[in-house]
C-alpha cells in the first residue's frame, strides 16, 4: 500500500528546519518489552501523519553483526536490501513502516569499537588516548547521523535494558546528542514496565521509578513514558509516575497488552495520544488534517475475524524460538490477511523427523514450508518432506534452503542421482546439486561473506512464481553461500523441475518448480523479508491460497503421484 494515500493533499506545512527531529527510545525494568514493536507503530503513525520517518537500532552487544549468532539465542538475522545482516527488530520496522532500512539502520558495539581501532590504527586520532567518552561515544553519535538525513524523523531504539553495563556509551552518547542538536530537536521516550502485583492486585511503579532513576543518573529526564502493562493504568498511578518520574501525566501513556494481533499496537498508541504527543513535544504540526487508518483497520480486522482457517507446517530446526523464523510466519500471517484466512502453524522439528511417518504427521495439512537454514542437521528430515509434499500433490514452499533441498530431493527421485547433495554438507560430494560458486570458494572468513542482500530475477511469466508476481524482474534479498548448480540444470529441467527464475548477470537459478504438480515452488533467496500486513509478498499469498485450495480438497484415493 501507499502508506502516504489519503494523506496526499496537504493541509498544513511543517515549518522548515535545518535537520530531522530524533526520537531515543529506551527501556527499562527487563527485556523484551516490545521495543521494536513500539518504535515500528510510532513510526507508522508519524508516517499516517506525513512525515518522513527514519529507523535506527544501537545493539549494545559485542558481535560485529548478528550474522554469525546462533538464531537459537537471538533469533532470526534479519536481512536489508543493501545487504546488512542485522537484528529482528529491523523486520518490524519494515513491515509497520515505509522506512528505507540499510546497514546504517543498525549498529552493535561490535561495529563501533572495530571502527574506532580501524582509525586509532590508521593513525587517524593523531596519537591521542582513545576513550570511551569522548572516542567511542562520537563514534555512536555517527552513526545517528548517517540515519536518513532526508527524514523528518529518526527513531533511534537502544537495545538492552537501562542498567546493563553494555549499553551505557548509547545512552551517554543519546544524551550529548540532545545537547548537540539541541533539546527542542530531540525526544527521550523510556519505555516501562508495570508490574502487576496478583495477591495485591495492584500494578506497582517501583521499578519503573528505578529505571527512571537510573537514566536520570546519566542526565537524561525522560519526555514520555510507555508503560507497557497487563491491566489499565488508573489515575492515581499515572500521577505517581508522573511526580516520581518526573514526567508529566499527560507524557504517561499506556500500551496494554494486545488481545489479537501485534498490528493493534498502533491503533493502541493513537487510542492514548502517543502521536499528537510526540509531534508536540516535537514542535511538528501534522501534515493531515486526520491519519488515514482505514487500511491498518482492514488489515486488524481480517486478522481478528478470518474466513477459515488453513494449517501450514513448517519444518525446521530452529522450531522451538519462535523469533528463530519470525519474519516466515509473519510473512505467512499476511498471506493468510490477503486470503482472509488464520494460519495455523504447526511447526515440526527437521531433526526429529521419521520418513515413516510422514502420513501421520503431515495429515490434514494444507502446505508445507520449509525456511532457510545452516548446517547438515536435520536436512535429510526436510529432503524427504520436500519428496513427501511432491508425491502426495501437497503445496510445497521452499526457500533458500528449503529450495535446495527440494533440488537434492529431484536428483534423487528423478534422476536417480542417490548421492545427490549440497557441498555444503560433504565436501567430497558426488554429485553436488548445490554447489559454492568459485567466488565463494575463496572466502575465508565467515561474517558478512555470503551472497548478501537484494538481486534481480527475471521470472518466467507461464509459472506460478510468474503468475504470483505478475511482473518480469523482481528483486528479492538473498543470504546463503551454496547455489543451484547449472552442471544438472538440463537434467532436473527434463526431469521434470522447471527453472522459472534466474539472476541473469550470473545465470543463477532462483526459483526452481515441479511440473505436474498444483504448487511446488523453490526459491534461493528471502521473500518473507519484504512482506507486510498492508502488502503481503505475492508468493506467500499464492502459497497460502493453495493450501486453503488442498485442505478444502476431499481426499482423492491414491493420491500418490506416479513419479
Ligand atoms: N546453507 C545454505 C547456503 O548457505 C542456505 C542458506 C539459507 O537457507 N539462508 O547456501
Amino acid at each position: 500500500m501507499t502508506q502516504a494515500s489519503g494523506n496526499s493533499s496537504p493541509q498544513k506545512v511543517t515549518p522548515s528546519r535545518s535537520g530531522p527531529k530524533h526520537i531515543f527510545v529506551t527501556g527499562g525494568v527487563v527485556s523484551s518489552l516490545g521495543k521494536g514493536l513500539t518504535c515500528a507503530a510510532l513510526g507508522m503513525l508519524l508516517e499516517q501523519h506525513g512525515m518522513k520517518v527514519a529507523m535506527q537500532k544501537m545493539d549494545p552487544y559485542i558481535n560485529v553483526d548478528p550474522g554469525t549468532m546462533n538464531p537459537f539465542q537471538h533469533g532470526e538475522v534479519y536481512v536489508t536490501a543493501d545487504g546488512a545482516e542485522t537484528d529482528l527488530d529491523l523486520g518490524h520496522y519494515e513491515r509497520f513502516t515505509h522506512a528505507t532500512v540499510t546497514r546504517d539502520s543498525n549498529y552493535t558495539t561490535g561495529q563501533i569499537y572495530n571502527a574506532v581501532i580501524g582509525k586509532e590504527r590508521r593513525g587517524d586520532y593523531l596519537g591521542a588516548c582513545i576513550q570511551v567518552i569522548p572516542h567511542i561515544t562520537n563514534e555512536i553519535k555517527d552513526g545517528i547521523r548517517n540515519a536518513r538525513s532526508d527524514a523528518d524523523v529518526i527513531i533511534t531504539e537502544i537495545g538492552g535494558t537501562i542498567g546493563d553495563i553494555e549499553s551505557l556509551p548509547f545512552i551517554e552518547a543519546i544524551r550529548q546528542f540532545g545537547i548537540e542538536e539541541g533539546r527542542e530537536n530531540c525526544l527521550y521516550i523510556h519505555l516501562t514496565l508495570l508490574t502487576y502485583l496478583r495477591a495485591a492486585r495492584e500494578l506497582k511503579t517501583k521499578p519503573t521509578q528505578q529505571s527512571v532513576g537510573k537514566l536520570r543518573e546519566i542526565g537524561i529526564i525522560p519526555d514520555i513514558l510507555v508503560c507497557r502493562t497487563e491491566h489499565p493504568m488508573t489515575g492515581e498511578i499515572r500521577s505517581k509516575l508522573s511526580l516520581f518520574c518526573n514526567v508529566e501525566p499527560g507524557a504517561v501513556i499506556e500500551e496494554m497488552d494486545v488481545k489479537n494481533t501485534i498490528y493493534e499496537v498502533p491503533l493502541m498508541l493513537r487510542e492514548q495520544g502517543l502521536d499528537q504527543l510526540v509531534l508536540d513535544k516535537l514542535g511538528l504540526v501534522s501534515r493531515v488534517d486526520t491519519p488515514d487508518l482505514s487500511q491498518w483497520r482492514r488489515v486488524v480486522d481480517a486478522a481478528i475475524n478470518p474466513d477459515r482457517e488453513v494449517t501450514i507446517a513448517v519444518v525446521g530446526k530452529y522450531i522451538d524460538l519462535h523469533d528463530a523464523y519470525k519474519s516466515i510466519y509473519e510473512a505467512l500471517d499476511h498471506g493468510g490477511l490477503a486470503n482472509r484466512v488464520r494460519v495455523v502453524l504447526k511447526k515440526v522439528n527437521s531433526d526429529r523427523l521419521d520418513p515413516a511417518e510422514l502420513d501421520t504427521l503431515f495429515d490434514g495439512v494444507g502446505g508445507l514450508l520449509i525456511p532457510g537454514g545452516f548446517g547438515e542437521r536435520g536436512v535429510e528430515g526436510k529432503i524427504a518432506a520436500a519428496r513427501w509434499a511432491a508425491d502426495h500433490d501437497v503445496p510445497y514452499f521452499g526457500i533458500c534452503l528449503g529450495m535446495q533441498c527440494a533440488t537434492i530431493f529431484a536428483a534423487r527421485a528423478r534422476l536417480g542421482l542417490d548421492d545427490a547433495y549440497s557441498r555444503e554438507f560433504d565436501e567430497q560430494c558426488i554429485d553436488p546439486v548445490i554447489d559454492l560458486m568459485p567466488d565463494q570458494k575463496k572466502v575465508t572468513l565467515k561474517g558478512g561473506t555470503m551472497r548478501l542482500g537484494s538481486y534481480p530475477c527475471r521470472v518466467e511469466p507461464d509459472s506460478i512464481a510468474g503468475r504470483a508476481y505478475g511482473q518480469d524482474v523482481v528483486h528479492e534479498r538473498h543470504r546463503h553461500r551454496f547455489e543451484y548448480n547449472n552442471a544438472y540444470r538440463e537434467r532436473l529441467v527434463g526431469a521434470g523441475l522447471r527453472v522459472t527464475g534466474v539472476f541473469e548477470e550470473a545465470d543463477l537459478v532462483e526459483i526452481v518448480e515441479l511440473e505436474n504438480h498444483s504448487w511446488f515452488v523453490g526459491v534461493q533467496f528471502h521473500p518473507e523479508f519484504q512482506s507486510k500486513p498492508t502488502e503481503p509478498h505475492p508468493l506467500f499469498s499464492s502459497f497460502v491460497a493453495a493450501s486453503c485450495h488442498h485442505e478444502s480438497r476431499e481426499p482423492q484415493p491414491g493420491a500418490e503421484i506416479a513419479r
